[in-house]
């Protein structure tokens, strides 16, 4: 079992990667190809799906090439979420570009919805955005003469992205998604993970273009490979096998990502979660026909802060740099920064919110506002577990991962800010870690997703919280009072 290998493809939003992992959870070889960005008009988004499928074939190939193609024992896709692709199922050629989740031309066509939004969330767990699937494959049908001819005549195939690689890979012998995917598109029943038909219908999507909702393990269809069939055994969209890589595998288990945002995902057991704080809730993964549950927030501005302090404020040189300065100081001398550049995500949704920096003094010096930097990633992921313990699921521990978590401080604030233990793992492609783990327990490697983490996963740096509960409070209420500053 130690010589097998387990191949995961990521179609990330800006690269295609593969990577080879052994089922200790080393990673043998990897290879990565940019995407190209397609921006049509402003706030449109598109990929060229052809290009995601030539990419993947190819990385896929490389790192076959690489690490042994006769090791493979089975290959996991994980995927970016609710990007749309739409292809003939005759031809098997795409009918027009991929409509990317960060698309927003769909923003009027929800607004006329809004009356609807508390029965779609009710049964999706979702709320009534462009970001979701839905309203993208109504207006492509809308507006593409291409799609809606395909649409008439019973050719259509729609399917997020690891539906469309999914087709391709398997010789268009299977069109499918997994649950998780599924539960991106505002067509899915959360309890059942079924397609619903009154969804269908008020969205106005033909179900017969939809693909088959399966578990994220076990034999989904098969691959070939430099002429080697191999089988695709495990899928998840990028977040939820972040979370499965993380290992967040009970109830209050939580991972955040901290790129240029930051994503959390908490595990919230085997009953669909309701969210009362305008958290979505979503599939954490389905297997043996029995679904889990997760709870999800996502900051819009996270490390990006750190690049407006370097690129637009230039007061310092590099990211890393942060860390020695916010070190230098005792605390943050009353300064506080909520970086709202982009508007303010869950649990506030301030979409028009802007960044606010307060309590400056004579006695202010770089540093601090530096350091309200770094704690502003604190309180904006304490704001999202105190909603998440107000919707029942409070928070046992947090794994970190993403750019960020290089910095020391940052992670030692958060594990303060919050009043948990903060993990940062050893390997951090925890997004294809999940991948790799959910194709090896689909292959019969693992018993079951435990067993994958024991096996794969670890952790390389805890950090304790060390500071009391007066004094995390006290920075609550300042971080509270600079937020209602900014949503006034
Ligand atoms: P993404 O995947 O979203 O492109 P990454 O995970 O690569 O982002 O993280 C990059 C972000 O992390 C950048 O915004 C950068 O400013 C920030 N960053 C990188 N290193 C550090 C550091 N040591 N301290 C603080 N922020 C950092």
């Amino acid at each position: 079992m130690t010589d097998q290998l387990l191949l995961v493809l990521d179609a990330g939003t800006t690269s295609t990667r593969a990577i080879a992992f052994t089922t200790g959870g080393e990673i043998v070889a990897s290879a990565a190809r940019p995407l190209t960005q397609y921006y049509p008009a402003s706030g449109w988004v598109e990929h060229d799906a052809g290009e995601i499928r030539d990419l993947s074939l190819a990385v896929l190939e490389e790192v076959a090439a690489a690490a042994g193609v006769d090791r493979i024992a089975a290959i996991g896709i994980t995927n970016q979420r609710e990007t749309v692709c739409f292809w003939d199922r005759t031809t098997g050629e795409a009918l027009a570009h991929a409509i990317v989740w960060q698309d927003r031309r769909t923003a009027e066509f929800c607004a006329g919805l809004k009356g609807h939004e508390p029965a779609v969330q009710a049964k999706t767990g979702l709320l009534l955005d462009p970001y979701f699937s839905a309203t993208k494959m109504r207006w492509a049908i809308d507006n593409w003469p291409m799609v809606a001819a395909a649409a008439r005549d019973g050719r259509l195939a729609v399917g997020t992205v690891e539906s469309w690689l999914i087709w391709h890979l398997s010789g268009g012998a299977v069109h499918i998604t997994d649950a998780t995917n599924a539960s991106r598109t505002l067509l899915m029943d959360l309890a059942t993970c079924q397609w619903d038909d009154d969804l269908i219908a008020l969205f106005g999507v033909p179900k017969a273009a939809l693909p088959a909702i399966t578990d994220c393990a076990g034999p989904l269809a098969e691959a070939t490979i430099l002429g080697r069939r191999i089988p695709i055994t495990g899928a998840a969209g990028d977040q939820q096998a972040a979370a499965i890589g993380q290992g967040c595998l009970s109830a209050g288990m939580l991972k955040a990502t901290y790129g240029t945002g930051c994503f959390l995902l908490a595990h919230a057991g085997a009953e669909p979660p309701v969210s009362r704080n305008r958290l979505l809730a979503t599939v954490a993964w389905r297997l043996d026909g029995r679904p889990a549950y997760a709870l999800e927030g996502a900051i819009f501005v996270a490390g990006s802060a750190i690049q407006w302090l370097r690129d637009g404020l230039g007061i310092i040189a590099e990211s890393a740099e942060s860390e020695a300065l916010a070190q230098s100081v005792a605390d943050n001398g009353g300064v506080s920064f909520v970086p709202a550049l982009a508007g303010l995500g869950a649990p506030h949704w301030a979409p028009d919110a802007r960044g606010l920096i307060c309590g400056l003094s004579g006695g202010t010096t770089r540093a601090h506002i530096v350091r309200a930097a770094l704690e502003a990633q604190g309180q904006q992921t304490a704001d999202l577990v105190d909603a998440l313990a107000a919707d029942g699921v409070p928070a046992a521990m947090l794994r970190v991962d993403g750019g960020m978590v290089a910095n020391n401080w940052l992670c030692q604030d958060l594990a303060d800010s919050l009043g948990v233990v903060v993990e940062r793992p050893r390997v951090i492609e925890t997004t294809a870690m999940g991948a790799a783990m959910l194709a090896g327990v689909g292959a019969g490697l693992f018993a079951d997703l435990p067993a994958a983490a024991a096996a794969m996963a670890a952790a390389d740096v805890r950090f304790h919280p060390v500071i009391d509960g007066a004094a995390r409070t006290g920075r609550r209420r300042q971080w509270q009072a600079a937020i209602a500053k900014v949503l006034a």
